[in-house]
């Protein structure tokens, strides 16, 4: 076989259009994505030798050269997601390190960052979205050192290296020690209360763990510090001796011995300042919130203390409604409540106010009822019409379909694949939205052409069984309306320059506005009655499920909000004024910051900031407030249809419409802010979502 006819039998090498899923195969990977990268180097370098800082001669060969990697590869980690299996898996684990490669070649190149400079100087000459998307090029390019020289360069470079390794390091750490701790229960007076499926579970760890006779029924039980087996056990467990001792292994874990993160931390916080100051910032805050939506720390400050002022007194009546609940029960500690008794007293209370079982309203949520309420729904506010295209695209599935997105005169304008059973054996748990393809229009050969956005959602719910359709808890609905969101905005984009249209180019701590937008409407109650019918019978979903959902959903909501606060404040505090080695540690630190955050104290030897691994060893460092961010926002967008009437059909089109030609078709075309305004004509305000949280009176 020759080079020429290896290249065309390759699907991953196609380089446009829809994925041929039915035709790619593990084996093609090693092969596409060697060839692919052989040639973006080249492209590359030819680049770099021959760029003209102007649009049509830098970012445009810059952007192509890009789709070219990106357009087989993404489709990779799609399988790598959705369909699984060992050889693919070494595929990718092969290919991997050098795509990174290439990444981290371009996005250091100095040539190109003289060009993006050059062209920055004739910025007049560029339209506002070519602005925004150099800026963000030139930001994101000084943001990895690209213009440091000589020895700071070399530093700069040393501080990467090391801090990836700490991040590695810390989380493993985490791992091992979660890992190496168990409370092993062998006797029946230990497990009382505990539910069913979490002994289920905790005999199969033991199993696992060297007792082959374990059964749920009879033990040995072994629960751990993982999530799932920590949760339901402090939340069930009516043993207080035992939560406590649970709880105190928990605080503690990768606080001491050979899995201590104390060092780690003080290691990671000083090189992130050093980083922060080599790149001209004053502290690593101000560099997180440089690529955010977020202006500067004084206004996330400013946020989190209004929340907090909203919701302190709440989250103090939340324990006191706890306590009055324990000792009506008798409970002996009513009026010593701990921190080990949280979780087991508000699921007591939770039930007894809101008594009904998850599982009870599946068969109102039938999928194809829900799909059918979800895309009436954007037809009535967006004006877009959902119909089912299966069969004009290949799928990785059987079971995925395939949908079109028409506008009001009739045309395509979107397409999105739908893969929503959970297939545990080749999919990732968890939901999300991905890019297939994102809207492009371009010129080809001298022709004008352009490109469809089409999206892939990915939910993990029960497929059908036997006669029964895949019947949805509410959470999963919810889920689902909630990518659904991220989906529009990828979808219903209009900007026509690929690397600012939908969800790209758009802040990190706005990303989750259309998202959390949608999830509002779950709580509609006619949207919800459209969503809500048996599938049996037909039936609408009992108004009583609707009033406890209602209900269920402010339940707690002031501790809620001052937990998040006090996650949001410590990482921010830790990374815009705390001075490595100075008068305070960072456990001092949380521990001022619990003062006026934590209604029951932190106990002196918490160490959770040890496990706390989304700001050690995940992205969040400096955005952990990013999650209430977007919220105000989402919630602010939504109470502008409750403004105009929710019960209105005509006036929820109308701000619909709005919300359509704004938020979910701007993309990153514009700053956020801007944006928001457009929609809203105003700047955010926190009052929606306290009123949706249940901490101000319900709107007249
Ligand atoms: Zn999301």
């Amino acid at each position: 076989m020759t080079a020429t006819a290896a290249k065309i039998d390759n699907p991953l090498l196609i380089g446009r259009g829809l994925p041929p899923f039915g035709q790619i195969q593990p084996e093609h990977v090693v092969p596409a994505i060697t060839q692919v990268l052989a040639e973006v180097h080249d492209r590359l370098t030819h680049l770099e030798e021959t760029a003209t800082p102007t649009w049509e001669g830098l970012m445009v060969p810059l952007q192509r050269l890009q789709d070219r990697l990106s357009w087989s590869w993404d489709i990779v980690e799609h399988l790598m997601a959705v369909k699984n299996s060992p050889e693919l898996r070494q595929a990718h684990e092969t290919m991997q390190p050098e795509v990174i490669k290439f990444w981290v070649r371009l996005s250091q190149s100095q040539a190109l960052y003289a060009g993006y400079q050059e062209l920055a100087e004739q910025r007049d000459r560029l339209s506002e979205t070519q602005q925004r998307i150099l800026d963000a090029t030139l930001r994101d390019a000084e943001l990895v050192g690209v213009g440091l020289t000589g020895a700071t360069r070399e530093r700069f470079n040393a501080i990467q290296m090391e801090l990836a390794d700490l991040g590695t390091r810390f989380s493993n750490q985490v791992l091992d020690a979660t890992k190496a701790y168990s409370l092993i229960l062998t006797d029946p007076a230990e497990i009382a209360g505990l539910p069913p499926s979490l002994l289920a579970q905790a005999a199969q760890a033991a199993r696992e763990a060297g007792h082959p006779d374990a059964t749920a029924a009879a033990g040995p039980w072994r629960i751990t510090l993982d999530m799932p087996s920590f949760m339901p056990f402090m939340q069930h467990s009516q043993r207080r001796d035992l939560r406590e001792t649970l709880y105190r292994a928990m605080i503690t874990r990768a606080a001491t011995g050979e899995w201590d993160n104390q060092p780690l931390i003080d290691r990671i916080l000083s090189l992130r300042l050093e980083m922060a100051q080599i790149l001209g910032f004053d502290n690593y805050a101000d560099l997180s919130l440089f690529r955010k939506m977020a202006p500067n720390v004084a206004a996330v400050d400013a946020l989190l203390e209004s929340l907090r002022q909203a919701s302190y007194e709440a989250a103090i009546a939340d324990l006191e409604a706890l306590r009055q609940f324990a000792r009506e029960q008798g409970a002996v500690e009513a009026d010593d409540l701990q921190n080990w008794d949280l979780s087991f007293w508000s699921e007591r209370l939770r039930e007894a106010k809101f008594a009904f079982n998850t599982e009870e309203l599946r068969p109102y949520f039938p999928l194809e009822q829900v799909l059918k309420g979800l895309f009436d729904l954007a037809h009535r506010l967006f004006g877009v019409t959902i119909v089912a295209a299966d069969g004009q695209a290949p799928v990785w599935h059987p079971d995925v379909r395939y949908f079109q997105v028409k506008d009001e005169s009739g045309q395509p304008i979107a397409y999105f694949y739908l893969d929503a059973y959970s297939r545990p054996a080749e999919k990732r748990g968890g939901a999300w939205m991905g890019f297939c393809l994102n809207r492009d229009r371009h010129q080809e050969n001298g022709v004008w052409t352009l490109q469809l956005p089409v999206a892939y959602l990915v939910c993990n719910q029960t497929p059908p069984v036997d006669d029964k359709p895949s019947l949805m808890t509410f959470r999963e609905v919810e889920t689902l309306f909630h990518e659904f969101g991220h989906g529009l905005q990828h979808m219903l984009t209009t900007v026509d320059e690929t690397a600012a249209a939908g969800i790209r180019n758009i802040e990190w701590d706005v990303v989750e506005l259309p998202s959390q937008f949608m999830e509002n409407w779950c709580y509609h109650r006619s949207t919800l009655l459209s969503l809500g019918k048996h599938y049996q019978t037909g039936d609408p979903l009992p108004e009583h499920y609707y009033q406890k959902l209602l209900a269920a959903r402010t339940f707690m909501s002031g501790t809620a909000i001052l937990r998040q606060l006090l996650y949001s404040w410590v990482d921010l505090e830790l990374h815009a004024r705390y001075v490595p080695g100075g008068p305070e540690t960072p456990h001092q630190v949380r521990d001022r910051i619990a003062q006026k955050t934590a209604v029951l104290p932190p106990l002196p030897e918490d160490r959770f900031l040890c496990s706390f691994g989304h700001i050690f060893a995940g992205g969040y460092a400096a955005g952990y407030y990013s999650y209430k961010w977007a919220e105000v926002l989402s919630a602010d967008a939504f109470a502008a249809f409750e403004e105009a009437g929710l019960e209105d059909e005509g006036a929820i089109a109308q701000v619909g419409r709005r919300f359509r030609d704004t938020v979910l078709a701007l993309g990153g075309s514009k700053p956020p802010m801007e944006v928001f305004q457009a929609f809203r004509g105003r700047e955010p305000d926190t009052t929606a979502l306290l009123r949706h949280s249940g901490l101000l009176p319900a709107a007249a």
